[in-house]
């Protein structure tokens, strides 16, 4: 590319992870960039999520894509100061069903490293005391080594500052953009000129180009989820995902996987019912981040139903073997959610693109999606 100041502009609308995944790879081919931010932080999906980098849970299109992602998050943990380290995810089997489903996983399309363990040696992994009901519960497991637990808290707040620390990029927050049109970006602030815009809006992305979120008819996702402190000593290990994440990663889906739902749905109609995905993620201070249920709405209402809350907390306490979980914090995240795809690419101008992930994904493989794009501009 030519000298800094002629080098061609890319303006990015949001200032979450998509956005600054295309931010950091448009930098670093050699673009001036500008991100531009709604809020004075970026507050949504990208800071309310697990910060899994559930990358061998991934198939298809976004296993690839995962798979991009993690030597970026890794580059980003030296060059942005970015939490983030190779924890792995520990997938518990509680059942018969469950186990069959890891097994089949292993058998037949086994991502690499992944190791079956024995039950003793999950409850081991999880310091639960040998003999103790919670320990016993528990089957066996399938440990992925390569995946990435990152700090949602603060990951996009330090990319965001180390884009607007590189001498080609900017970041503008507290911007509204209220229109994009081929070369230009009309703001709450002015206009911006760019030589090509990428809309990364997330789960906003009908308030910018309504007709291309209904033609790929995006939802907005909420889920509900909480901070607690850990019961006992967990010593920062793996992600931890039970048999209602087998429903929703495309890595386990497959015949045994059906069982699995089939049974679930006959036995555990709560968990069904709020679309559950028990999993936590072990951040540096010690807290869990401890979810999450699924709703679909065109908007979602803001209130966190208590029984559906329960539900998960108690889920997560009897892995543990702990009587009740102590909630830190609680909060509803949203994401783009679309029974059409799992991303919606869309050029609705010359010049324009709009990149929103309509699955919830985006921290296991939005890196990869930015390069991607940014490569093939
Ligand atoms: C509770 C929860 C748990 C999750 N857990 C995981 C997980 O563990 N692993 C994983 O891989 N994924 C997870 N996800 C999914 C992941 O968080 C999202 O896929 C991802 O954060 C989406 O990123 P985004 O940049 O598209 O959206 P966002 O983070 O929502 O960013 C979009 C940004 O665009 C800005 N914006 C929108 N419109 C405008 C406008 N007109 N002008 C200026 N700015 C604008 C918004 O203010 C916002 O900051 C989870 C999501 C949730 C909600």
């Amino acid at each position: 590319m030519t000298s800094q100041t002629t080098a061609p502009r890319i303006a990015i609308v949001g200032a979450g992870i998509i956005g600054l995944a295309h931010a950091v790879a448009a930098l670093d081919a050699g673009y001036r960039v500008t991100v531009i931010e709604q809020d004075a932080a970026a507050v949504t999906a990208s800071v309310r999520n697990f910060g899994h980098v559930g990358a061998s849970v991934q198939a298809g299109e976004l296993g690839e894509l995962a798979q991009e992602s993690l030597p970026i998050w890794l580059g980003l943990a030296q060059r942005a100061g970015v939490v983030a380290r190779r924890a792995g995810t520990l997938v518990v089997a509680r059942s018969a069903a469950e186990t069959a489903v890891l097994e089949e996983v292993v058998a037949e399309r086994s991502p690499e490293g992944a190791e079956l363990l024995r039950g003793s040696a999950v409850a081991a992994k999880l310091q639960l005391r040998s003999g103790s009901d919670a320990a016993a519960a528990i089957r066996a497991g399938l440990l992925l080594p390569a995946d990435i637990t990152a700090d949602p808290r603060t990951a996009v707040a330090r990319i965001a500052a180390w884009v607007a620390g590189h001498e080609r990029g900017e970041v503008q927050f507290a911007t509204t953009v209220h229109a994009v049109h081929t070369g230009v970006v009309e703001t709450s602030r002015g206009r911006i000129a760019a030589d090509h815009v990428i809309v990364a809006a997330g789960h906003l992305i009908g308030r910018l180009f309504p007709a291309q979120a209904e033609a790929a008819e995006v939802r907005e996702c909420a889920l509900q989820m909480a901070r607690v402190r850990a019961p006992h000593r967990l010593g920062r290990g793996p992600a931890v995902l039970t048999g209602t994440s087998m429903l929703r990663y495309s890595r386990f889906a497959g015949p045994a996987a059906d069982a699995l739902r089939a049974e679930l749905t006959r036995e555990r109609p709560e968990l069904a019912e709020i679309e559950a995905n028990v999993m936590f993620t072990q951040q540096e201070d010690g807290t869990l981040l401890v979810g999450d249920s699924h709703a679909a709405h065109l908007t979602a209402p803001p209130f966190l139903d208590e029984r559906w809350s329960q539900i998960l907390l108690d889920e997560v306490a009897a892995l543990l073997g702990a009587p009740q979980l102590e909630v830190l914090e609680r909060w509803q995240g949203l994401y783009a959610t679309s029974a059409d795809g799992d991303i919606l690419r869309a050029s609705p101008a010359p010049g324009v693109s709009i990149v929103t992930l309509t699955t919830g994904v985006g921290m296991t493989v939005g890196l990869g999606l930015g390069a991607r794009t940014i490569a093939a501009l």
